[in-house]
């Protein structure tokens, strides 16, 4: 699960991570009493998607006046922001960070994730700030430094002088970067975080060290043990039909093809994509409607599906160990004559009362194709559209 800037920065405040002041203003808030109440003369107005690499794509706008604060929030507030996360249709701005504006000495790169290779925390920093982290890796991998915790032991103080040399600090802004660093540590582990980004990380011109920008990534099989996490979830930010399917406990993850896909069985639906790429189609959606899959959770799994403007053609995969191949052939032969269908649907179901479910499908009025096997399932499928 992902937030936005505004909320990470409070979780950081909370976790005494230094971030400038700031306040959260939608359209109905007044951006000019906002940076009035922060004071200062420099404020950054920075729309708040759930989307990086704002600053290119003319969300964070650096203003020296409260006409200019105003001014800035309303242009961010009014515009499709496109940046190189959002994909070319860009996103909705519905809210703004209103901060003080930071004297910056010097832009640094620090974030924390769990490395999958290593199974364990791992720190990744760099001098070279500000700039996505993949070119950095890239082009100069000698200037990242990846440091990995060991969870029985924690983030030991030798660790942290190593990144503050790699980061070239120097003076108390070692002592700052090490607070900074167990206080990041141990945010991490209590909010059951994924993943940390501080990019910029600065050095003020007073030499102090402050977040300026704050990613942060929860893990979605944590959530149970976080309701003030979940809290801060953004419906607006997610894709509306993987909340609706989140919402209904379906696996459900869009992808960039044409041929929607309900499958019961992770490993089964895994396969199915597979197979539906290797006979020349490319899948539209993961789709896992649970092992168990009810009648009831199929006709909504297919209404999802069907939402999905891009879908071409649908196939289903069904194997009927605890669910009853009919009862399934009921559920989607009902949704299909629910909705007004107008791509082909391609059924595969095997195992139990699977001759009851083929019955079901040629009866009813929709014009099924049905399936003996996958391969003839996925080939079918592909040849329908
Ligand atoms: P994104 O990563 O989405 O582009 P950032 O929060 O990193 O957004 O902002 C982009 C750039 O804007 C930063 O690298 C920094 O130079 C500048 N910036 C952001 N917030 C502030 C601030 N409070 N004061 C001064 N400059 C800022
Ligand atoms: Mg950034």
């Amino acid at each position: 699960m992902n937030v936005h800037e505004y909320q990470a920065k409070q979780i950081f405040r909370e976790f005494g991570i230094p971030v400038p002041n700031g306040k959260m203003c939608t359209r109905d808030d007044s951006v000019r009493e906002a940076a009035q109440e922060l004071g200062g003369d420099t404020w950054v107005v920075k729309a708040q998607v759930h989307a990086g690499g704002r600053g290119k794509g003319g969300g964070v706008r650096v203003v020296r006046s409260l006409e200019e604060a105003e001014k800035a929030a309303d242009d961010i507030l009014n515009m499709r922001l496109v940046t190189a996360q959002t994909g070319e249709e860009g996103r909705e701005v519905r809210k703004v960070l209103v901060e003080e504006g930071v004297a910056i000495q010097k832009e640094l790169y620090l974030s924390m994730l769990v490395d999958r290779a290593s199974n364990a925390p791992v720190i990744i920093c760099s001098e070279a700030g500000g700039m996505e982290i993949e070119e950095v890796a890239a082009e100069t991998p000698e200037k990242v430094l990846r440091e990995t915790v060991e969870p029985n032991l924690g983030l030991r103080t030798y660790q942290t002088r190593r990144i503050a040399q790699a980061l070239g600090l120097s003076g108390q802004t070692v002592r700052q970067a090490g607070k900074m660093l167990s206080n990041l540590y141990r945010l991490f582990q209590e909010t059951d975080a994924s993943m940390v980004e501080i990019n910029p990380l600065v050095v003020t011109e007073s030499g102090d060290l402050i977040a300026l920008d704050a990613k942060l990534q929860f893990e979605d099989n944590a959530l149970f043990r976080h309701d003030e996490i979940v809290a801060l979830r953004d419906i607006d930010e997610e894709d509306p039909l993987e909340a609706q399917a989140a919402e209904l406990n379906l696996s459900y993850i869009r992808l960039d093809g044409n041929i929607g896909c309900m499958v019961n069985g992770a490993g089964l639906a895994m396969a199915t994509m597979d197979l539906i790429q290797y006979v020349g189609g490319s899948p539209a959606n993961f789709l896992d409607v649970g092992g168990g899959a009810s009648a009831a959770s199929v006709e909504k799994a297919f209404r999802i599906i069907l939402a999905d403007p891009r879908v071409k053609a649908i196939l289903i995969n069904i194997f009927g160990g605890i669910v009853r191949c009919d009862r399934v052939a009921q559920g989607v032969a009902e949704a299909a004559g629910n909705v007004d269908l107008k791509v082909p649907v391609v059924v595969r179901l095997e195992g139990t009362n699977a001759e009851e479910a083929r019955e079901i499908l040629e009866a009813s009025t929709i014009d099924f194709v049905v399936a003996a096997n996958l391969r003839e399932a996925a080939e079918k499928v592909v040849s329908a559209m």
